[in-house]
């Protein structure tokens, strides 16, 4: 497989073992549901409203807590820049590898672009070389191909502050990538890494 999203990337790194039980044996395993649904939902919100849709009635059966999570976004200083798109997939290659994701929003403010990423749980502990980060700025910079600047916006909505990368870094991101999805395409064995297991959803069987 040469088509690597940022959560496989993630994984791989986390440990080789539980990308071989995800992605390769495909095993699934269910995940706490509730905050995962609140995230999905300030999600659709997000991309509706974006959209230009009426969430009037969709926003009367929210949660306080959802609701909460839903205006702080709705007020936050970059979701009032120029809509450019939202909930999209995109794709760069890299090598010989495809890497890509769906994007929460691209927007701008005259020729600079902000990615927005809405997070309704932990923002990344190292948001400049998260894989999510590299792997959207690369693919928006080479879907732009020209624009003033570009800056990846994580959301907080836990913490209501912002972190902002901005995309300097294109050599050191695209050695990274290429680096990571040849060590995952030429792995034989997929190695434990036995610090993780506390909290990995494979412990039970593993
Ligand atoms: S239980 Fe530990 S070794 Fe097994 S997949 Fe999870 S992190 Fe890796």
């Amino acid at each position: 497989m040469n088509n690597f999203s940022p959560n496989m990337l993630k994984t791989f790194k986390e440990c080789p073992k539980k990308y071989y039980y995800k992605y390769i044996e495909k095993i699934s395993v269910p995940q706490k549901s509730t905050p995962f649904e609140k995230g999905k939902k300030v999600h659709a919100l997000a991309n509706y409203y974006l959209k230009g849709e009426d969430i009037s009635k969709l926003e009367k059966v929210l949660t306080p807590d959802e609701a909460h999570a839903w205006n702080l976004l709705k007020s936050n200083e970059y979701f009032q820049k120029t809509y450019v798109n939202s909930e999209y997939n995109l794709s760069c290659k890299i090598g010989d590898f495809w890497v890509g994701g769906r994007i929460d929003a691209l927007v701008k403010d005259g020729d600079d672009y902000y990615i927005l990423d809405y997070k309704t749980g932990a923002v990344p502990q190292d948001p400049e070389h998260d894989y999510q980060t590299i792997v959207y700025l690369l693919a928006v910079s080479k879907f732009l191909k020209t624009c003033n600047s570009l800056t990846f916006v994580y959301i907080d909505l836990k913490n209501n502050m912002n972190h902002k990368i901005k995309f300097n870094k294109k050599d050191e991101y695209e050695t990274e990538l290429l680096k990571i999805c040849t060590q995952i395409t030429d792995m034989q064995n997929f190695p434990s890494n036995t610090n993780r297991c506390k909290y990995c959803e494979y412990n039970k069987f593993c």
